[in-house]
């Protein structure tokens, strides 16, 4: 059967190259790090060489990245740290809990860890709604800042609609209101750059963030690694204890090969970018042309403020859980925004504060292509989805009816 894997958004393969940079440090070099001996010292040497790299790709020092598991803890890190170390500081003298802000459709690891501090009482948090488009507006960020504001985190590309924020616009307007506030009242930005790494301009001096949180496994690095960057001078209180690990700021014998494979991967994309990108970008907008003359079909996010590597649509009367299994049949993995959890179904977040109807956006579809995706892959896609579409629509009173019951 064929096999087209359209789903490079929730992962990607570990690539030939960084599983052979990674090798050498499961049994050869395989030394913990913080030992002064031969092997200590070539593992050590592995990860800072992945730490400049990883540096490199975003313009800042190796002294600024720290290496996690995922971007979910890198996420935790950053805002639980920074709230914790401001809990403690003048604001709560002042009896004001620290103010967040961030948008209605981040994902879960930004949304649940606000949650978390709400819950606590460690902070405040405003959501903001974003447009049709699924875009954040800079007057609304502006708008929200408050005296007590110390964090905004803002995705740079949603992972359900792929639409791009406005990041160095956004960094821009907090460094010009930081100017003209005291250096210890200043707000720090955080951008979630978990799927813009690849495609999309990381520098962050030009996006003008504090802390930037990525995971290896959407880049070709496999899972279970991630960084954090963290700006010289942003205060966190570290949220794993133990030894002094990754500059003391999270504890635990480092992942040796993993960092090396992120590094590596981080490589890789440094010098590929501008070539894979277009070629995806023109793959995906061959699947979105054909995919809209498909009845009922809407395109969602923005239709030029997006992602090279995703495409995602509504598909009216239809359910997105269903269209996954029918198109799994013929060999093809996508995604759906809803989630189907104890037989009831739950619209996504994404799609829901973009405005979109829940009958509508249980029909969520999206296919997220790699650096591998072929054309005629995609020409494959354009020929089954169709029939399967007409398939799940034709049943899609019945399996509704069946789901919520
Ligand atoms: N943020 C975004 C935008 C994502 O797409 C994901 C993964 O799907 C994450 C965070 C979490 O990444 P991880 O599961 O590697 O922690």
């Amino acid at each position: 059967m064929k096999k087209v894997y359209l789903d490079n958004a929730a992962t990607t393969k570990v690539s030939g190259e960084v599983l052979a940079a990674m090798k050498p440090y499961f049994s050869r070099k395989y030394g913990n790090a913080s030992e002064p001996h031969l092997w200590g010292a070539e593992a050590k040497q592995g990860i800072n060489e992945a730490r400049e790299k990883v540096a490199s790709f975003l313009g800042a020092k190796p002294n600024e990245i720290f290496f996690t598991s995922c971007a979910t803890e890198s996420i935790n890190l950053s805002h639980k740290g920074l709230i914790e170390r401001i809990m403690n500081d003048e604001l709560r003298i002042m009896n004001k809990k620290p103010h967040i802000i961030t948008t209605q459709i981040e994902h879960k690891a930004v949304i649940e860890t606000c949650k978390h501090l709400e819950k606590l009482g460690w902070a405040e948090v405003t959501y903001l709604p974003v447009d049709k488009y699924g875009l954040v507006s800079v007057e609304d960020v502006k708008r929200a800042i408050k005296l007590n504001t110390v964090l905004v985190s803002i995705m740079y590309v949603n992972n359900e609609v792929g639409t791009i924020q406005p990041i160095a616009e956004i960094g821009k307007l907090i460094k010009s209101i930081n100017a003209i506030r005291q250096s210890n009242k200043r707000i720090f930005f955080h951008t979630d750059a978990t799927q813009g790494i690849q495609y999309l301009d990381c520098n962050v001096d030009r996006l003008g963030v504090d802390l930037l949180s990525m995971t290896g496994h959407k880049l070709y690095a496999p899972k279970g690694i991630g960084a954090l960057y963290v700006r010289l001078g942003t205060p966190l209180v570290r949220q794993q204890d133990g030894g002094g690990q990754e500059l003391g700021l999270r504890a635990g014998t480092e992942n040796v090969p993993y960092i090396v494979g992120l590094g590596k991967a981080i490589e890789i994309a440094e010098y590929q970018i501008s070539n894979i990108k277009y070629q995806i970008e023109r793959l995906r907008d061959k699947l979105i042309e054909g995919v809209l003359k498909i009845p009922g079909t809407k395109l969602t996010g923005h239709p030029e403020k997006r992602a090279p590597h995703i495409a995602s649509f509504v598909i009216e009367g239809v359910e997105g859980e269903a269209m996954l299994l029918y198109l799994s049949e013929k060999g093809i993995a996508a995604s759906s925004g809803s989630a189907c959890t104890s037989g009831t179904l739950e619209p996504s977040h994404v799609l829901t504060a973009m405005g979109i109807p829940a009958e509508t956006a249980h029909g969520s579809l999206r296919f997220s292509l790699g650096k591998d995706t072929t054309e005629e892959e995609i020409n494959y896609v354009l020929e089954v989805l169709p029939k399967v579409a007409e398939r799940v629509r034709k049943m899609a009173p019945k399996l509704l009816r069946d789901l919520n019951r």
